[in-house]
Formats: C-alpha cells, sequence, structure tokens
C-alpha cells in the first residue's frame, strides 16, 4: 500500500460492471479508493445493457406462451393486450432499485463516490467537478458506447440506449446489424407486436458463432415473423411525415416508424483526458494493456469494454477481481479468456461454449461432431413447429469436448451449466456417462451417441 502521499491509492473512472468490482475489492484489500461516475450507476450492463434487455426479452416471450397456451387448455378470451409505456415504467423502477443497491455497495465498502465526469490531468491527478485528487493509481473503466455508421439521416435513427426509453412502440421498425444487440432487440420488438425488419450488411447474422447456429436462428426468426434482410444496408434515412423513409442499398425504399442502429460499439475516451497522458490507444480505439491491465503509463490501468477484449459483463467483473487481488494483495494477475460461456436472448435463445465447429476444425483438424434436432416436448399440446438444436463439437484425439452450442428455450440456463464440464476438461466419454435429466430438452446433451460427421 501507498505511504498515502496521494488523496487516494486508487482511482476508479466508471461506475459500471468492471470499475464498481474493482473498486470495492481493492477497498476490501485496504486501499483508499475513490470511483467517479458522470451518468449512472452499474453502468451499460443495469441501465441501458444486460438488465433492461432482459427484462424486455421476458415481456417479448409472453406472446409466444399465449399462443401455445389454447393447446393446454387455458382459453384466453379476449386477446392480450400490451402496454409499453406500463413496461418501461416497471423497468425504470427495477433499475432505480439497482441503482440504489449499487450505491449500498459502495457506501459499505468504504469507496468513496464522485458523481461527475473524470478526467485525466496527469499519470496521478483526477478531475472531477472542479476538484482536483491525486491517486497513485487510476484506473479507466469508462466502458462502451454505440458507433452509428455516417449516412445521411443518421440523426434521425436510435441506438439501444435510446430505444430503453421509447414512449411508444411503433407499428414498424428497422434493426440494423449482425450482432447479437441486434439479434436480441429484433426479437424483442417482434415478440411485442411491431412488424420488425433485421439488416444486416452481410450475408448472415452473429458473425463467430457456429455456422449451423447463425442458419437454425436465422429459420426460427423468420418463422416468427421477424424480416430479415441479409447483404443489405441503409443508404440513406429522411423523414417522411410522422415517419422516415430508408433508402437501402438495393434500390428498395421502407417507410417505416424507428430505425433502431446496433452496428457495434466503441471504447468510450470522450472528456477522459487520455491525451494528458502516455497511454497508448489501438486503432479501433481501444486502450492497449498488457496482461496486468497496466496501459502505456505505469500508473494508469484499464478494463472491461474500453480495453475490447470481450465486451460481456462477466468478464470486466472478472478483470477487476484478478487486477484488485494483484494489485493489492500480490496476487498474480490472472485473466482466462478461454471457453467464456455466452448467450443471446433471442427467440428462441442461442446459448454457446468454446469452438464453433469451424473454430475446432481449424484448430484440432480431426474434430467429431454431434447433433441434435427435435421439436421440444412443449410444442406438441403448444402447437408450432419449432425446433431445438444441439451440437456438441469434440477433439477426436483427445476426446475432449471443445465447443456445445445450443438453439433453443433456456440454452443460455442449459449451457451454463455445462460450461463447467468444458472448462473442466469433460471428455465426450465424460457427458456419455453422465445421466439425463427425464424430461428435458438438456438430456439431449448426454445421449447424443452418433457422430453427424
Ligand atoms: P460500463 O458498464 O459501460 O461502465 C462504464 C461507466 O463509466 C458508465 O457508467 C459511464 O457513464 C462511466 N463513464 C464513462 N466515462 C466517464 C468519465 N469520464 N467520468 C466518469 N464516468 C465515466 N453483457 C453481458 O454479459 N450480457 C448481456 O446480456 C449483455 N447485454 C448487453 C446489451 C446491450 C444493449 C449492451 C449495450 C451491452 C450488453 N452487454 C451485455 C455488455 C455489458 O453491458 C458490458 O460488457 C459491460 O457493461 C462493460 O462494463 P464496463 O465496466 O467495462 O463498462
Amino acid at each position: 500500500m501507498s505511504d498515502r502521499k496521494f488523496d487516494y491509492d486508487l482511482f476508479v473512472i466508471g461506475a459500471g460492471s468492471g470499475g464498481v468490482r474493482t473498486a470495492r475489492m481493492s477497498a476490501k484489500y485496504g486501499a483508499k479508493v475513490a470511483i467517479a461516475e458522470q451518468q449512472y450507476l452499474g453502468g451499460t450492463c443495469v441501465n441501458v445493457g444486460c438488465v433492461p434487455k432482459k427484462l424486455l426479452v421476458y415481456a417479448a416471450e409472453f406472446s409466444s406462451e399465449f399462443s401455445s397456451s389454447a393447446g393446454f387448455g387455458w382459453n384466453i378470451e379476449q386477446s392480450p393486450k400490451h402496454s409499453w409505456p406500463q413496461l418501461i415504467a416497471n423497468k425504470n423502477t427495477e433499475i432505480e432499485r439497482l441503482n440504489g443497491i449499487y450505491r449500498n455497495l459502495l457506501n459499505n465498502s468504504g469507496v468513496e463516490l464522485f458523481e461527475g465526469t473524470a478526467t485525466i490531468i496527469d499519470a496521478n491527478t483526477v478531475s472531477v467537478n472542479g476538484s482536483e485528487y491525486s491517486a497513485e493509481r487510476i484506473l479507466i473503466a469508462t466502458g462502451g458506447k454505440p458507433f452509428v455508421p455516417d449516412i445521411p439521416g443518421k440523426e434521425l435513427a436510435i441506438t439501444s440506449n435510446e430505444a430503453f426509453y421509447l414512449e411508444q412502440l411503433p407499428e414498424k421498425i428497422i434493426v440494423v446489424g449482425g450482432g447479437y444487440i441486434a439479434v436480441e432487440f429484433a426479437g424483442i420488438f417482434n415478440g411485442l407486436g411491431v412488424e420488425t425488419h433485421l439488416l444486416y450488411r452481410g450475408p448472415k447474422f452473429l458473425r463467430g458463432f457456429d455456422d449451423e447456429v447463425r442458419d437454425v436462428l436465422a429459420h426460427e426468426m423468420k418463422s416468427r415473423g421477424v424480416h430479415l434482410h441479409f447483404n443489405t444496408d441503409i443508404q440513406s434515412l429522411n423523414k417522411q411525415g410522422d415517419n422516415l423513409l430508408a433508402t437501402l442499398n438495393n434500390g428498395e425504399k421502407l417507410e417505416i416508424g424507428q430505425v433502431m442502429y446496433a452496428t457495434g460499439r466503441k471504447p468510450n475516451l470522450d472528456n477522459l483526458g487520455i491525451e494528458n497522458t502516455q497511454v497508448e490507444v489501438s486503432s479501433n480505439g481501444s486502450i492497449v494493456v498488457n496482461d496486468q491491465f497496466q496501459t502505456s503509463e505505469p500508473s494508469i490501468f484499464a478494463l472491461g469494454d474500453v480495453i475490447d477484449r470481450v465486451p460481456l459483463t462477466p468478464v470486466a467483473i472478472a478483470e477487476g477481481m484478478a487486477l484488485s487481488a494483484h494489485l493489492y494483495q500480490g496476487k498474480p494477475c490472472k485473466m482466462d479468456y478461454d471457453a467464456i460461456p455466452t448467450a443471446v436472448f433471442s427467440q428462441p435463445c442461442i446459448g454457446t461454449v468454446g469452438l464453433s465447429e469451424e473454430q475446432a476444425r481449424e484448430k484440432f483438424g480431426e474434430i467429431t461432431v454431434f447433433k441434435s434436432q427435435f421439436r421440444a416436448m412443449k410444442q406438441t399440446l403448444g402447437g408450432g413447429d419449432e425446433k431445438t438444436f444441439m451440437k456438441l463439437i469434440v477433439d477426436t484425439a483427445s476426446d475432449k469436448v471443445v465447443g456445445c452450442h445450443m438453439v433453443g428455450e433456456h440454452a443460455g440456463e442449459i449451457v451454463q451449466g455445462l460450461a463447467i464440464a468444458i472448462k473442466a476438461g469433460a471428455t465426450k466419454a465424460d457427458f456419455d456417462a453422465t445421466i439425463g435429466i427425464h424430461p428435458t430438452a438438456a438430456e439431449e446433451f448426454v445421449t447424443m451417441r452418433e457422430p453427424a460427421s
């Protein structure tokens, strides 16, 4: 610990997933810690990311539940009506509750909170609300911000930030983008009854995911009524009365209520004063750090979305845990980015961990692939043709399961458990030796015997 010739041992900029965890853990280990937040406690995840998104996904999922309930004997006499303003008001109340929890967590761990924009003045000085504070170390945990490409009329479009606060749902929407945020919002809008057009400039969305998983999801989304336009982009946006007119690169014109861009995120370095330091920034705008999250300015560290390694909340939190234990407990800074499980909260949901078939083939050469595609039991009485899809990728030489993918109900919940097995190095023989839980969809993961290829 420092001899306290600085005001603080650690000054954290940004009270999001990574910043809050690093601040709390460092304080717990005895450091004198301050944190600055300019907008909302809990950062992107709590306010305009994971949490409100999942609440909206829950809301959207009811529509298919209502329609399949008849087969189970339910008679819903009037067609259910949805109130978007009610959903948003309830969501906002829940987020305020979480903001309060974050405030208490920081208070209770002795972290001093400054509400305002923090600017770095030099390698050991931060300014907030007109006052300057010195710190032995500074942590940049300022997250990311949505990126919208430069097209004529871009100011007429919204991003996910605004989508969470729309006053009313439009009748028709275009979501632009091919990443998980675009796919999830397309599912949300479609589930809530909005005519939804998902536009992506590439041939298939969810680049980096297993190819078949991408195909299966595209098929199921189309069946649920989402209009998928691949190899398509917006050239320009214009006002048309109360609506917007989107001119597409194929010449088509779509009159639409809203356009939401989910075309990637950029590290947030706004007003940070990075130019007052030796901190190196890469060509994509992310802060360059070594394995100890140290920037090229030795007293300044960075983690989370601003370093753009794996922009997910649990990763930012794990990075924060690793850094605080390293700085204030003398532990080696260990961050393992292998086999990070993840979900896409689309309808149906994707859960995935490890390598896609394509990545595994490239890495191991010889692999064995096991697949299963079936109509889930709930569909028998509920109606509908939706298929659940599961896939295991095995390194043939070692028999280790190196990839596990699912498209179907509760895929995120199911794959989280399997991720432990995969992280622990489970072999296909271990999967085969595991008894299934019957009747579940998940049991299929331990009963796939015949390789597909
Ligand atoms: P953030 O959580 O973004 O926090 C950064 C904070 O720094 C912000 O509060 C910001 O106001 C503050 N700040 C910035 N500059 C300054 C400054 N100069 N002074 C003071 N404060 C400043 N991840 C998942 O794991 N699962 C999901 O389902 C998921 N869904 C998502 C859905 C959406 C729509 C989005 C946008 C993201 C989603 N993410 C999800 C990603 C996740 O939110 C981020 O990976 C995570 O929040 C990153 O944490 P962070 O600490 O790096 O930054």
